[in-house]
């Protein structure tokens, strides 16, 4: 059988692993045993599981296999960001970026092979969509970090490559994997789920999960949302606030996280941060005021950093949590919204980049590389 028609382990959460043991004719604790070495000892090798039934071990040496992704290449930056480029089994590529900081380590996950919701700033978008990645492949991530790195990391995001909430199943039973006592063992508050406001997805996860939620809003008003993040033509913010009030079920420890570029003229005025306020008044939040991260054809550039302080500024005298982003691993392109893996464009718009779509987007169509900052 050729390995990659076989059953892949990481597909399986623990209840999975349970009903395979019972399959091969063992008990539930054989596969709970089997569901730690895979996830929690990150062991690759059947015969390694000392505590399973010689002939389990046999058994599944020859009819499952543990997804492993090919790194394609591994950047180091100076600032400690490590961004993979991982092949999956048919040759797609994605990106991995794990962030280490003076008190935890992040890891950046992907969820599809490109994506397809356009937002205007995004590198990814500028491949448009391929295809979802599995539950396995998405789980093969942070178990490539953890066996790389020697530990798990203390926070799994999912912001990498791919509209998370568009890969609805696979998503939420990776993050079930990435929650699990006998394998990462991580808790509600440190695995967050970014989504650009797909809402009757949020309603979902509410009835399935209580993972923490990041949402990018980017814009205070609909009008430059619409042309930032289009699905909020589909999701607008009257549509996308109570969806997101909704998923914090009153838990009064919880907040949601409100990513917001910030574009150089584009959406970083003051008069934008007083409408910010204005929005999210009566949502208990947190905003997260990421530098924009320019990449060729991007036309946008950043807000300089003395107005991203005066934005910041104004949002805390109003008494909300705010906080800027370090912008990490910039050198190698693994900063948000650059991950690109290296697929295939389909857009073909990487050819003719689009022009600036609103005002005070500076670069002419059509023109390429802003310079990288020091
Ligand atoms: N699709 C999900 C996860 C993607 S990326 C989402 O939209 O939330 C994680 C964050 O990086 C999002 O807030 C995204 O809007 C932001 N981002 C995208 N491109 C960026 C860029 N060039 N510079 C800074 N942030 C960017």
């Amino acid at each position: 059988m050729a390995a990659h028609a076989r059953l892949d382990l990481l597909n399986l959460d623990l209840r999975g692993c349970e009903a395979l043991a019972q399959s091969l004719g063992c008990k539930p604790f054989h596969g709970r045993n089997l569901f730690k070495w895979v996830h929690k000892h990150g062991v690759d090798d059947f015969d390694a599981m000392t505590d399973l039934p010689k002939a389990l071990r046999t058994q599944l040496a020859e009819t499952v296999r543990i997804g492993k992704l090919a790194v394609a290449a591994e950047q180091p930056s100076a600032d400690g960001t490590v961004k993979w480029l991982l092949e999956l089994d048919d040759g797609q590529r994605v990106e991995t970026v794990f962030i280490p900081e003076e008190r935890r380590t992040t890891l950046c996950v992907s969820s599809q092979v490109g994506c397809a919701l356009d937002c205007r700033f995004c590198a990814t978008a500028r491949q448009g969509f391929n295809r979802n990645l599995g539950t396995g492949e998405i789980v093969a991530q942070v178990r490539h970090a953890m066996q790389r790195l020697g530990k798990t990391p203390s926070n799994i995001v999912l912001m990498g490559m791919g509209e998370p909430l568009a890969n609805f199943d696979a998503v939420v039973a990776a993050t079930d994997v990435m929650r699990d006592d006998l394998a990462y063992m991580l808790s509600k508050y440190r695995v967050t789920l970014s989504t650009s406001g797909i809402v009757p997805n949020i309603y979902r996860l509410a009835e399935v999960s209580d993972i923490s939620l990041a949402v990018s809003l980017h814009a205070p008003d609909n009008a430059l949302r619409d042309e930032l993040v289009p699905i909020n033509r589909k999701y607008p913010l009257e549509e996308l606030i109570p969806a997101c009030r909704a998923y914090l079920r009153g838990d009064s420890r919880r907040r949601i996280t409100w990513e917001y570029v910030m574009l150089d003229g584009v959406n970083d005025s003051i008069a934008q941060a007083k409408a910010l306020i204005r929005l999210l008044e009566g949502t208990p939040s947190k905003v997260n005021l990421i530098p924009f991260n320019p990449f060729p054809g991007s036309g946008f550039d950043t807000t300089p950093p003395e107005r991203v302080e005066a934005f910041r500024q104004r949002l805390l005298r109003a008494g909300l949590v705010a906080t800027t982003r370090k912008t990490r691993g910039e050198e190698i392109a693994a900063a948000c919204g650059q991950l690109v893996g290296r697929v295939q464009d389909r857009s073909r718009r990487l050819v003719a980049p689009p022009g600036p779509i609103v005002a005070g987007a500076k670069t002419p169509r059509g023109t390429a590389v802003q310079p990288a900052r020091p």
